[in-house]
């Protein structure tokens, strides 16, 4: 199979700002934004500028930018007020992971009690 190039999903419009989104957190490297059909009181997708398609597409170049992305978790946590509460970290990959738009994002969901394993 073909696989699709992430500068063609609606993340790389979303980035370029063509598609508007409810903004959440930006910086040179990353934007977070919420998530248009949530599953929780707080969900919110955090993304990298720089075009990856998924995880399995990460190399050895994408550690700065991803590395970077973990870190501002903590602070979208506190923006959204999860920070105490807790929440979830979720990054679909591929067929059976269920991704939908093959730009590597990272959930951040949280504002209600989360069950595991999900189903
Ligand atoms: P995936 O299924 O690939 O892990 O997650 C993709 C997520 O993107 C889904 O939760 C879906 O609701 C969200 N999504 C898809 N299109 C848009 C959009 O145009 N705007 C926003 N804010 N979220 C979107």
């Amino acid at each position: 199979a073909v696989k699709q190039d992430p500068r063609d999903t609606i993340f790389a419009k979303i980035v370029e700002g063509s598609i508007p989104c409810k903004k959440v957190y930006e910086d040179d490297d990353c934007l977070a934004f919420d998530d248009i059909s949530p599953q929780a009181p707080v969900h919110v997708l955090l993304i990298p500028k720089h075009p990856i398609g998924g995880i399995n597409d990460a190399t050895e170049e994408h550690a700065t930018v991803l590395g970077k992305l973990m870190t501002k978790v903590p602070k979208i946590a506190k923006l959204k007020d999860i920070d105490h509460s807790g929440y979830r970290l979720v990054v679909n990959e591929g067929i059976h992971g269920q991704q939908s738009v093959r730009w590597l994002h990272i959930h951040i969901l949280g504002g209600r009690q989360l069950n595991w394993p999900p189903c």
